[in-house]
């Protein structure tokens, strides 16, 4: 069994064990629910974890897990066309009318 990532952000972690589940990675999540217990333990004990259940893996997750970062978040905001409102990039729907942000070829 090998480590391959961490991060404090539980997300991240999910996004990372959907990443190799896609990729028929064996993976399983350490400390996922370690996270309530900070104070008790270190923060760096506390923090969620992906493992390789087989390390034979790792070189392929690295490289996975290096181009999934690489990728830019959907932060780029976005002006709906409706009603001229500005969105943040990970809002799939306006938050002011609704409108999809697919509509939209108004990018910022
Ligand atoms: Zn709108």
């Amino acid at each position: 069994m090998k480590k391959i990532y961490w991060h404090n952000e539980r997300f991240r972690i999910y996004q990372i064990k959907q990443l190799l589940d896609d990729n028929q990675i064996p993976n399983f999540i350490k400390n996922e629910f370690a996270i309530g217990a900070i104070g008790e333990l270190s923060p760096l004990d506390a923090m969620p974890e992906v493992w390789l259940t087989d390390e034979t893996w790792y070189d392929k997750a690295t490289q996975l897990i290096a181009q999934f970062n690489l990728v830019p978040e959907n932060t780029a905001r976005w002006v709906c066309n409706q009603c001229q409102e500005e969105n943040e990039g990970s809002f799939a729907l306006c938050w002011n009318c609704g409108n999809s942000a697919s509509t939209t070829a108004n990018e910022l």
